[in-house]
């Protein structure tokens, strides 16, 4: 199952198939690589673009690297680009998980393998893997800490809190809400939580295109809306940018700091954990993803089948092989264990 089977008739781009006919066959070891990623709005991306920069040229790859901005238009045609110059793989971050089915086939079609990576591609076939931190995981993590939070600084409750979610075009963020709640659910039905405004499904919560001043306009509403006479103890954040925009608001009502959990360890929710300020945050390693990618092109350029996968996922159209990676939560007291291997944030810790 999964073997690469090179079309026969490569999509009228004879030119890019370097195999003949069946089975796998590899491609030059100074193939251009393209990667597109869909915004570098937050750290996570911008490391993504300098580590595989750097990394695929250490290994002999040309290195072709875009960010679409958010834009949908823009990251489709940037893939075509990538297919018109020659790259033999593509790794794609999608914006919208389900908006690139027609670009991406149009890459399979020419030979070209493709990569999802950080968030899954949706809705077609034109995929061959997906390399990621486990995103329902992620989720849990993100819950757990809120309860570990609270029980920590708040004392024993009821406690009043808030649910945020990212931009509902990524396919990480109705995961990253529905693993939260598979912790959160249970302590709502019993009491021990209470979400004041009523808001708890996933549309309400989300933050559209992962924008932290959206989010910040949503907190501001149900903090002057529900919270003018009580405290306001948790929140619920999707990741650190959006985690940091409550902070915000909540100092600017009044609020005393709530708890709020995070994503992706950045370099400024770092510093408010060890400030005691944010209360965590999801380590998702850049360089670990990155080189799990490596390991993949690298297969698919010796034309050999990569190692197993840690599981197949159904993305709407086919089973696709997922490599999943594990994300560590992150608090003040676990910060310079979960940081031994990566000076840069250990730096901040001081
Ligand atoms: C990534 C997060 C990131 C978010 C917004 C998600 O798909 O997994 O690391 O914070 O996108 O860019």
């Amino acid at each position: 199952a999964g073997t690469f089977l090179m079309s026969a008739c490569g999509g009228g781009r004879g030119s890019t198939s370097e195999g003949s006919g069946d089975g796998a066959s590899g491609f030059a070891a100074d193939s251009v690589i393209g990667i597109s990623l869909p915004w570098l709005g937050t750290q996570n991306w911008a490391e993504a673009q300098t580590l595989f920069e750097t990394d695929l040229k250490k290994a002999g790859f040309s290195p072709l690297i875009q960010a679409a901005d958010n834009k949908v238009a823009q990251q489709q045609q940037q893939i075509e680009a990538m297919v018109e110059q020659g790259a033999k793989v593509i790794v794609v971050g999608p914006i919208d998980g389900t908006q690139l089915g027609s670009a991406l086939q149009s890459a399979h079609d020419a030979g070209v393998k493709v990569i999802g990576y950080d968030r899954l591609i949706e809705n077609t076939k034109a995929v061959d893997a997906v390399v990621q931190f486990g995103s329902v995981r992620t989720g849990e993590l993100q819950g757990q800490s809120l309860l570990d939070g609270l029980a920590e600084r708040k004392g024993a409750g009821p406690h009043n809190i808030e649910l945020f979610g990212g931009g509902p075009a990524d396919p990480n963020a109705p995961n990253f809400f529905k693993g939260a709640m598979s912790v959160l659910q249970p302590k709502i039905d019993d009491g021990t939580l209470v979400v004041v405004s009523g808001e708890t499904d996933f549309q309400q919560c989300a933050t559209p295109d992962w924008d932290n001043g959206k989010a910040q306009a949503r907190m501001d509403t149900l903090l002057s809306g529900n919270y003018s006479d009580k405290p306001i103890h948790g929140v619920l954040a999707p990741n650190d940018g959006i985690a940091r925009a409550i902070l915000t608001s909540a100092a600017g009502a009044g609020q005393e700091v709530p708890v709020v959990d995070g994503l992706d360890a950045e370099t400024e929710s770092v510093t408010s954990i060890w400030e005691g300020q944010q209360y965590s945050t999801v380590y998702k390693p850049t360089k670990d993803l990155v080189a799990k990618t490596l390991e993949l092109i690298a297969a698919y350029q010796k034309g050999e089948e990569p190692a197993a996968p840690t599981e197949k996922v159904d993305n709407g159209s086919i089973e696709v092989p997922v490599y999943a990676l594990d994300p560590v939560v992150v608090t003040k007291e676990n910060a310079k264990e979960v940081f031994a291997d990566d000076p840069d944030r250990l730096a901040l810790l001081k």
